[in-house]
C-alpha cells in the first residue's frame, strides 16, 4: 500500500458509519464490477467458500488487493467457510414425493434413494439424534421427526412431506451435534484463505465456544476471527462464543430455518445488543434486500429491515446473493449506502443507537473511549483521530458510538485492513509518531487531509505514551485547527514529505 499521506487522497472517507459487506460471485468479481462496488459503497469484501474453487476466489482476491492499493484504501477482505452444512444424499431419478404421515428412513446404504429411504452422508447425525428431534431438509421445507435411531439407520416420521431431492440441506436445530468445527474442506479453504492473507475468517454453523477455541487455534492470530449466529444452540452459548471471537454475524438464511422465523428477530436483537455491550463488531445477515436479486428496486419492508439494523447500531450490513449472482449488485449496495446515510442523518438515530447501554469495563482503554465521547459533546469537537497498533482503542471508540468522524491512524497494514467491519472506523495506514509534538502535528494534517474537520474546530486525539507500544493507550489531548492550517497545508508547508 502507498504511503497515505503524502499521495492526495483519490478516496473521500465516508461519512456513512455502518459498513457494508458485499459478497463476491459471478456476477461481481470483474475488476470494473469490484471498482464499481467499493465506488458505490462497499467497505469490505465477502467470499463465500461454500461456491466456487480456489481459483475464482485467488482472481477475486488479487483483484480487489489491486483496486486497495490504486485507491490508497485499506480495503477488508472475509472469507466465509462453509462449515459441517448438512446434507442428505442422492436418490434415483433425482428425487422423491414425501407423503405426510408416512415413515421414512435415513442410512448409511450409499446406494441411491427413493420415497422410502435415502443415504445420510454424515455418521455424527446418527449418534447425535434422539426420538422427537427434527429433521428439516431443504430450507426447512420438509419436516421429519425421530422415531428411533440407531448408529446406522434413522427411522422418522414425516411431518410435512413435498419432494425431497439429491444433496439438499438438512437442518438439525434441536440438539447439539458431535460435529467437528471446521470439516476438511474448511480446513483445505482456512490454508488457502490464511495464505492469501485475508483479513478475516468467518465461522459458519457454530455450535458452541469450543468451535470458536478451536478455529482461533487454527488461525493462530493471521486474521480475525467472525463466528456466525446460525444455530439455536449458539444462541444458548452467546456470551461464550462472543468473548472468544472477533466479531459476530446475526445470520439470519439459516437461523430463520433452524428457528420459527418470527424468533428471527427478537434474536437479532438480542445478539446486536450483547455483541455492543462486549464491543465485538456485529454483522446483519441474509436477505436483506433479497428482491434485487432480480429487480433494480427493494421492497418498502427491505427498505425498512436495513434500516432497522442500522438504527439497532449493527457495526455492518451484508449483501448476499444481490451482489454476487444478482443482475443488481451496484443497484443493491446505492440502496444500503443510501439508506445507511438517511438513518444517521436522522435526528432520532442517536437515541436509538444508545438505546444500549454500553457501561465501560474497569480499564484504562474504557476510561479513555467513554471520556473522549464524553468531550465530543463538551467541546463540540468535529472528529476523534486515534492513534492505535493493534486497533483495540478503536474498537473500544466505536463501542461508545461517538456522534463525530472516527479517523483511525495505524503503521499496521493488518490493523487497517481488519477494521472495515468496525461502526465509524476510517483506517488509515502512516508511520507511527515519535513524540508529543509529532502526534498532534500529524493529527491536525490528517484531519484536514481527510476532510473530516476544518479550520477553526476541535479534535479529539487519543494516543499512547510511550509511542510505538502497542496496549499503552493513555493519553487524551484536545486541539483546535487554526483557520489558516488549511491554507498552510494545501502550500505544502504542513508537509511533511518523509513520512
Ligand atoms: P450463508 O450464511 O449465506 O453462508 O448461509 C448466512 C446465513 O445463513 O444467513
Ligand atoms: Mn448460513
Amino acid at each position: 500500500m502507498p504511503n497515505s499521506e503524502t499521495t492526495p487522497s483519490k478516496f473521500t472517507p465516508r461519512t456513512r458509519k455502518v459498513r457494508i459487506l458485499a459478497t463476491i460471485g459471478p456476477a461481481s468479481d470483474s475488476p470494473e464490477m469490484i471498482r464499481k462496488l467499493a465506488e458505490a459503497g462497499v467497505d469490505a469484501f465477502r467470499l463465500n467458500m461454500s461456491h466456487g474453487n480456489h481459483e475464482d476466489h485467488l482472481r477475486r482476491i488479487e483483484t480487489i488487493r489491486a483496486l486497495e492499493k490504486e485507491l490508497d484504501r485499506p480495503t477488508t477482505i472475509l472469507a466465509d467457510l462453509q462449515g459441517p452444512k448438512l446434507r442428505v444424499g442422492r436418490f434415483v431419478d433425482g428425487g422423491a414425493m414425501l407423503e405426510n404421515g408416512q415413515t421414512f428412513v435415513f442410512d448409511r446404504d450409499e446406494t441411491p434413494g427413493d420415497a422410502t429411504r435415502a443415504n445420510l452422508p454424515h455418521k455424527e447425525i446418527f449418534q447425535g439424534v434422539e426420538p422427537g428431534t427434527r429433521l428439516l431438509i431443504d430450507d426447512g421445507k420438509i419436516v421429519q421427526r425421530v422415531v428411533s435411531a440407531t448408529p446406522d439407520r434413522i427411522e422418522a416420521v414425516v411431518e410435512v412431506g413435498g419432494r425431497i431431492s439429491n444433496n439438499k440441506g438438512l437442518n438439525v436445530p434441536d440438539v447439539v451435534l458431535p460435529l467437528a468445527a471446521l470439516t476438511e474442506k474448511d480446513r483445505a479453504d482456512l490454508v488457502f484463505a490464511l495464505e492469501q492473507g485475508v483479513d478475516w475468517i468467518a465461522l459458519s454453523f457454530v455450535q458452541r465456544p469450543e468451535d470458536v477455541a478451536e478455529a482461533r487455534r487454527l488461525i493462530a492470530g493471521k486474521a480475525a476471527l467472525l463466528a456466525k449466529i446460525e444455530k439455536p444452540a449458539a444462541i444458548e452459548r452467546l456470551e461464550g462464543i462472543l468473548e472468544l471471537a472477533d466479531a459476530v454475524m446475526v445470520a439470519r438464511g439459516d437461523l430463520g430455518v433452524e428457528l420459527p422465523p418470527e424468533q428471527v428477530p427478537p434474536f437479532q436483537k438480542r445478539i446486536v445488543e450483547a455483541a455492543r455491550r462486549l464491543g465485538r463488531p456485529v454483522v446483519v445477515a441474509t436477505q436483506m434486500l433479497e428482491s434485487m436479486i432480480t429487480s433494480p428496486s427493494p421492497t418498502r419492508a427491505e427498505v425498512s429491515d436495513v434500516a432497522t439494523a442500522v438504527y439497532d447500531g449493527a457495526d455492518a450490513v451484508m449483501l448476499s446473493a444481490e451482489s454476487a449472482s444478482g443482475s443488481f449488485p451496484i443497484e443493491a449496495v446505492t440502496i444500503m449506502d443510501r439508506i445507511g446515510t438517511t438513518v444517521e442523518a436522522d435526528p432520532s438515530y442517536s437515541a436509538r443507537v444508545h438505546f444500549t447501554e454500553t457501561l465501560p469495563e474497569s480499564t484504562t482503554a474504557d476510561a479513555i473511549a467513554h471520556a473522549v465521547n464524553t468531550m465530543v459533546d463538551t467541546v463540540s469537537a468535529a472528529a476523534i483521530v486515534c492513534f492505535t497498533s493493534s486497533g483495540s482503542t478503536a474498537r473500544r471508540l466505536s463501542r461508545e458510538r461517538p456522534a463525530v468522524p472516527m479517523l483511525v491512524l495505524t503503521p499496521s497494514e493488518k490493523t487497517a485492513r481488519r477494521l472495515g467491519l468496525l461502526w465509524g472506523a476510517h483506517a488509515v495506514r502512516t508511520r507511527d509518531v515519535a513524540s508529543f509534538e509529532e502526534m498532534i502535528a500529524k493529527a491536525k494534517r490528517m484531519a484536514l487531509r481527510h476532510g473530516i474537520a476544518k479550520g477553526g474546530q476541535r479534535i479529539i486525539i487519543t494516543a499512547g505514551v510511550p509511542f510505538g507500544t502497542p496496549g499503552s493507550t493513555n493519553v487524551i489531548h484536545i486541539v483546535r485547527l487554526v483557520g489558516d492550517e488549511l491554507d498552510r497545508y494545501r502550500s505544502g508547508e504542513g508537509r511533511r514529505p518523509a513520512e
